[in-house]
């Protein structure tokens, strides 16, 4: 198949939400309706049990938890798909964030009893912020929740973006019977599979124009489907895959993840909406900004760096997502960073069940390599070199902290795991304002990467550390005269390891206040 071939059919997405909203049932739907597995429970299966392969890291498997984003990938309707893990819960990091770099699109996944929650709200920011169009999932309609209406404003006052509704559901609870298909004009029936969520649950299909009560479904429901329909006609945002892709309106689907009720048009609206790898922006080395767009040569670059997945050998695995042409198994790259060639070797691909190894890539899909050449988080790799992909941003930490060795004597050896873990991203340093000789500080999106951090020391720089945390719970970049900004009482001014000015608050208020005092300074969520 040809490049522009594999390019079009390509989706490359992450699904974000809250925790326990269901993100692990729907990708675990999307294997089973790609046939990747043949009954549902595999994925789910994951957190409990320890065995699973993307839990490589020892303290993954101590807490049966995934800390890193991993990718899948499968074929789905004549389109290859790769799912990137956005790690939640505890360990929501900056790796959460940067995998969405990595991501064309995202699927949002909403509770409808819980409605749209804090580390959703984050991570819809970020996609904002990258120009990452979002399709909605309001999930567990099998479940009493909220009203779709309110849950559509909801999403709308919330995250600031309109929603518009492409299907809506009939029922809800114990009484959520299906869905009507707004384009198709047509009611979908469910009854459950058997077997439960573990198989595709049977649909009948009937128009909603000449639809009739039969015994799944009364003349009265068929008749508050109409009205419904009509009233989101006349009173619902309007809907353009145009504006979609431009983040201008969420597409918004209702369903079961559990059993599998609308989980087929959410994936089908993947597969026809959502965008395939697009140009993407760089700068030259004199500075001018470019787009590489995906037909050119091969590029790619790192969004993530994972050590020690295989504690037995110590290796390093860079994940590095391909934006442009194809990548071939063990071949050899420019590291524009270092103008070094290194072999892109031994190429994972990251699968739910396996580890495969894999001969070629095209652009949208993340192949991970042992990183024997020293790539950084951000770093470009390509033929030709001569340009750098857009930096990834750094996103607000809320998370401050001292880690203070145990024995004084191993300052050396904790900074340089410090200098070494914050490279990899792992950590952000942070120094008194001004005064860069200061011990650093710690800064983190979540505090599993504290935990990381000290477990690293500990393991690879024989450092054991003490850990006291600071009490700021917000921040933001400075733009402007720093010198000249008021600090509220308890608040901190700091710079970052790039010199930049930040400030530290004990409480988002203070911030709030920070932004009133200071209208000739702007306060960045992002840098
Ligand atoms: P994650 O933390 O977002 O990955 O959420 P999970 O997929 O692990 O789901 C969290 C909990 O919600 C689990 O107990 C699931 O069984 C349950 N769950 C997921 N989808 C549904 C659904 O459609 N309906 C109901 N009632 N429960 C669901």
């Amino acid at each position: 198949m040809d490049l522009n071939q594999e390019i079009t059919r390509r989706r490359t997405f992450a699904i974000i939400s809250h925790p326990d909203a269901g993100k692990t049932t729907l990708t675990e739907k999307l294997l089973l309706y790609s046939g990747m597995i043949r009954t549902a429970g595999m994925v789910g299966s994951r957190k409990g049990q320890k065995a699973a392969s993307s839990d490589w890291m020892s303290m993954e498997q101590e807490r049966g938890i995934s800390i890193t984003a991993s990718a899948m990938q499968f074929e789905y309707k004549d389109c290859k798909i790769n799912i990137l893990d956005t790690p939640g819960h505890q360990d929501f990091s900056e790796d959460t964030y940067r995998t969405l770099t990595a991501a064309d699109s995202v699927i949002m996944v909403i509770d409808c009893a819980k409605g749209v929650e804090t580390q959703t709200r984050k991570l819809f920011e970020a996609c904002r912020l990258r120009g990452i169009p979002v399709l909605t999932f309001v999930n567990k309609m099998d479940s009493y929740g909220k009203g779709p209406i309110e849950l559509m404003e909801e999403v709308e006052s919330v995250l600031g973006i309109p929603a518009a509704a492409l299907n809506w559901p009939i029922g809800c609870g114990k009484e959520f019977k299906g869905l009507a298909d707004r384009a198709k004009n047509e009611i979908n029936l469910y009854t459950k599979a058997k077997s439960g969520g573990a198989a595709k649950p049977h649909v009948d299909y009937m128009d909603v124009a000449t639809a009739q009560g039969n015994d799944k479904i009364s003349d009265e429901e068929i008749a508050s489907v109409r009205e419904d329909l009509e009233l989101l006609e006349m009173a619902g945002n309007e809907f353009t895959r145009e504006a979609y892709l431009n983040c201008k309106v969420t597409p918004v689907f209702f369903g079961s993840a559990i059993y599998n009720y609308g989980v087929e048009p959410l994936f089908d609206a993947l597969v026809e909406l959502a965008p395939s790898p697009a140009p993407r922006p760089a700068d030259k080395n004199d500075g001018e900004e470019i787009e590489i767009a995906p037909d050119e040569d091969f590029s790619a670059y790192v969004f993530k760096l994972q050590a020690n997945m295989n504690p037995k050998h110590r290796d390093c695995i860079a994940f590095l997502r391909v934006n442009s042409g194809v990548y071939e198994k063990d071949m050899s790259v420019l590291h524009h960073r270092t103008k070094k060639k290194v072999r892109l070797a031994a190429p994972q691909v990251l699968m739910a069940a396996s580890r495969e190894t894999l001969e070629s890539a095209y652009p949208g899909d993340v192949i991970g390599i042992v990183n024997t050449a020293g790539l950084a988080i951000g770093d470009t790799v390509s033929h030709k070199g001569g340009f750098e992909f857009k930096k990834l941003p750094y996103f607000q930490p809320e998370l401050f902290a001292r880690v203070v060795p145990k024995d004084l004597g191993k300052r050396k050896a904790i900074d340089k795991g410090l200098a070494q873990l914050s490279a990899e991203g792992t950590i952000q340093l942070m120094y008194e304002y001004n005064d860069t000789f200061s011990y650093p500080f710690l800064a983190a999106v979540g505090r599993l990467q504290f935990e990381v951090l000290q477990h690293r020391l500990r393991d690879e720089y024989k450092v054991d550390t003490r850990l006291d945390m600071l009490p700021y719970t917000c921040s933001a970049w400075i733009k402007g005269d720093a010198s000249k900004f008021k600090v509220p009482f308890n608040s901190k001014l700091v710079q970052d390891c790039f010199d930049r000015p930040m400030i530290l608050f004990s409480n988002p208020w203070e911030k709030d206040y920070a932004r009133k005092e200071n209208p000739d300074h702007e306060l960045l969520d992002y840098a």
